[in-house]
């Protein structure tokens, strides 16, 4: 597939991907090929999943060691 105009992300590479996710344009440098996601969303995937598994100690500790 074939994307023309600037990666969004830096403004400045010529893109070369289109993110499944977000639908931003991105260039080599900020394509997550692994993830098939812009660096942006692999960021966010990345650091959502420690932040989902992380969401029960918004509770505090205290409320834990009731258990
Ligand atoms: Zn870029
Ligand atoms: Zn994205």
């Amino acid at each position: 597939m074939s994307v023309t105009g600037l990666c969004q992300i830096c403004e400045t590479n010529e893109a070369e991907h289109s993110c499944s996710n977000c639908g931003t344009l991105a260039c080599a440098d900020h394509w997550d090929e692994a993830l098939g996601l812009c660096a942006e969303c692999a960021a966010t995937v990345e650091r959502g999943d420690d932040r989902e598994r992380v969401q029960p100690d918004d509770l505090d500790d205290d409320d834990v060691m009731r258990f």
